[in-house]
C-alpha cells in the first residue's frame, strides 16, 4: 500500500445547517469562525444554529420518525445497507476526511488517518450488521396467551458531541441511532464541526431519506441547550465534560424526561506493578497518557508506579517524552499536534502552574511551545501526592503525573479516590495481581498490558461521574431501543 497524501489545503465544501438533507443557513443569519490550531487562523466561517434552527431539525426529524415515512416502513435490512454505504462513502474519502479532521483539531493526519478513520468505518459497518438482528423474546406469561416484545426505536435522538475525536465520535452516535430506526438531530462541538457537516453531505449520497439526520453547527449554551430542553426530543446521548452532562440531565429532568446517556469525564488510573515488564509499561504508559495530545476523556492520567521500580520508570518515561515529536500535523513523523484551542491550551497551562506550586517535581515540559498555534511541551510531573490539582482535575493535556504506591490494597483504594470512573490499566506480569485490581477498580473499562483499545464489538462508559449507559458493542444497543411488550389472548377452542 503506497502511504496516504494529505490534502495540505482541503477544500471547505460544506459549512451550513443540515436539516431534511438540505443546507440551510441558520434562522439568525450569523455565523461563527472555525479556527486551524496549528496557526491560530481562521478556516472558515460556518452557519450558527441555535435555538430556532434545533426547532426546525426536530420537525424534519420527528416526520421523518412518522408512522409510515420512508424510514419507519424501510426494511431492517436496508437500513443495514444504507449504513454499510455510509461507511463505505467514508472509506473512499479517507485522505481528505482525515486532512479535514487534522486541519479543524489538530491530531496528526497519520493517527486521523490510521486510527480514527478505520474505527469508525468499521463502527458503522458493524451497527450496519446489527440492523435486523436487534429482536425480542417471546414470554411464557400464565394464562392462554401469546406474548412477546418488540425492540423498537425510541425516536428522535439528539446527540452531542465533543471535538476531541469528532469523526468516531459522530459514528459511535449515528451507528446504533440509525441501525435501530431512530431519527437524529446532531450538534458537533463548536471548535471541530468540518467533518461532521462533510459526512453530511455522504448520508444524502447513501441514500437516507430526508429528516433522518440532521446536523446544527453551534455553541453548546445556545444549540446544544436547545436539544436537551427540548419538548419533543425523545432522547439525547451527550458525550463531554462531566459539568456539561450534569446540565443536561438537568435541562432532560426539567423538561420532558427525555431518556439520556453520558459519556463524560474522568482522571483514570494506570497501574504499573513491581512485576512488569517495564520497557513496555513505559511505552504504553506514555501513549495512555499523551496519546491524541492527552485529550481523552479515558487518559491513564493517575500514573501509579510501585515504589521498588519507580526511579527507573520515572527516569525511561522522561527519556521516552524527550523523544516525542511535536509539530505540524501533517507531517508524517509527527506523534502530537496542537492542542485543540486557546482556551483549553491555557486551562492546561494553569494546571502545570498549579502543580509546581502545589511541589509537584517538574521533570520535563511545562510550558508552551513556540507562540503560534496552541502547542504544549509534553509535560512530566513526579512526586504527585493525591491531593494535588493536577493529581485530581482532568487537564486533558500532554501532561503525566507520577505517584508511587506500597501495596495492592493501597494503589486498588487510591485509584477509587476518585469521583470519575471510565478507565483504569494496570501492567503487571501476575495474572492474580490483573484480576486483582481488574475486579477492584470501579471503572466501565480495564486494560491490562494495553491501554486505549477500543473494538466497535466491547462496551465503552463510566462509573460514577464519568457518566450513565454504555456505547459500542450489543449493549450500546439498548439506549437506542424502547422494549414494548404486546400480549394477545388466544382464542379458546371451542369459544
Ligand atoms: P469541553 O469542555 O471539553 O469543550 P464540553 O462538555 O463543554 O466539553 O463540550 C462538549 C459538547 O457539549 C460540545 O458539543 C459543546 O458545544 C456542548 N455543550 C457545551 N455546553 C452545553 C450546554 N449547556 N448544553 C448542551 N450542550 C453543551
Amino acid at each position: 500500500m503506497s502511504a496516504p497524501k494529505p490534502h495540505l489545503t482541503p477544500e471547505i465544501k460544506y459549512t451550513k445547517i443540515f436539516i431534511n438533507n438540505e443546507w440551510h443557513d441558520s434562522v439568525s443569519g450569523k455565523t461563527f469562525p472555525t479556527l486551524n490550531p496549528t496557526t491560530g487562523e481562521k478556516i472558515c466561517d460556518v452557519a450558527e444554529g441555535d435555538k430556532a434552527d434545533v426547532d426546525k431539525a426536530v420537525v424534519a426529524a420527528r416526520e421523518a420518525f412518522d408512522l409510515g415515512s420512508p424510514w419507519r416502513t424501510m426494511d431492517a435490512s436496508e437500513r443495514g445497507v444504507l449504513l454499510n454505504r455510509l461507511a463505505d462513502l467514508i472509506e473512499r474519502d479517507r485522505e481528505y476526511i482525515a486532512s479535514l479532521e487534522t486541519l479543524d483539531n489538530g491530531k496528526p493526519f497519520m493517527v486521523a488517518y490510521f486510527a480514527d478513520l478505520p474505527l469508525s468505518v468499521k463502527c458503522l459497518r458493524y451497527y450496519a450488521g446489527w440492523a435486523d438482528k436487534t429482536h425480542g423474546k417471546t414470554i411464557p406469561i400464565d394464562g392462554n396467551y401469546f406474548c412477546y416484545t418488540r425492540h423498537e426505536p425510541v425516536g428522535v435522538c439528539g446527540q452531542i458531541i465533543p471535538w476531541n475525536f469528532p469523526l468516531l465520535m459522530q459514528c459511535w452516535k449515528l451507528g446504533p441511532a440509525l441501525a435501530t430506526g431512530n431519527t437524529v438531530v446532531m450538534k458537533p462541538a463548536e471548535q471541530t464541526p468540518i467533518t461532521a457537516l462533510y459526512v453530511a453531505s455522504l448520508i444524502v449520497e447513501a441514500g437516507f431519506p430526508p429528516g433522518v439526520v440532521n446536523i446544527i453547527p453551534g455553541y453548546g449554551p445556545t444549540a446544544g441547550a436547545a436539544i436537551s430542553e427540548h419538548m419533543d426530543v425523545d432522547k439525547v446521548a451527550f458525550t463531554g465534560s462531566t459539568e456539561v452532562g450534569q446540565i443536561i440531565l438537568q435541562a432532560a429532568g426539567k423538561s420532558n424526561l427525555k431518556k439520556v446517556t453520558l459519556e463524560l469525564g474522568g482522571k483514570s488510573p494506570n497501574i504499573v506493578m513491581e512485576d512488569a515488564d517495564m520497557e513496555d509499561a513505559v511505552e504504553k504508559s506514555h501513549f495512555a497518557l499523551f496519546f491524541n495530545q492527552g485529550q481523552c476523556c479515558c487518559a491513564g492520567s493517575r500514573t501509579f508506579v510501585h515504589e521498588s521500580v519507580y526511579d527507573e520508570f520515572v527516569k525511561r518515561s522522561v527519556e521516552r517524552a524527550k523523544k516525542r515529536s511535536v509539530g505540524n500535523p501533517f507531517e508524517a513523523g509527527t506523534e502530537q499536534g496542537p492542542q485543540v484551542d486557546e482556551e483549553q491550551m491555557n486551562k492546561i497551562l494553569d494546571l502545570i502552574e498549579s502543580g509546581k506550586h502545589q511541589g509537584a517535581k517538574l521533570l520535563i515540559g511545562g510550558d508552551r511551545l513556540g507562540d503560534r498555534g496552541y502547542f504544549i511541551n509534553p509535560t512530566i510531573f513526579s512526586d504527585v501526592q493525591d491531593d494535588m490539582r493536577i493529581a485530581k482535575e482532568e487537564i486533558f493535556g500532554p501532561v503525566m503525573q507520577i505517584m508511587k504506591f506500597k501495596d495492592i490494597n493501597e494503589v486498588i483504594k487510591r485509584a477509587n479516590t476518585t469521583a470519575y470512573g471510565l478507565a483504569a490499566a494496570v501492567h503487571t506480569t501476575d495474572i492474580n495481581k490483573a484480576i486483582m485490581i481488574a475486579n477492584g477498580v470501579r471503572a466501565g473499562t480495564v486494560w491490562v498490558n494495553c491501554y486505549d483499545v477500543f473494538g466497535a464489538q466491547a462496551p465503552f462508559g463510566g462509573y460514577k461521574m464519568s457518566g450513565s449507559g454504555r456505547e459500542l458493542g450489543e449493549y450500546g444497543l439498548e439506549a437506542y431501543t424502547e422494549v414494548k411488550t404486546v400480549t394477545i389472548q388466544i382464542p379458546q377452542k371451542n369459544a
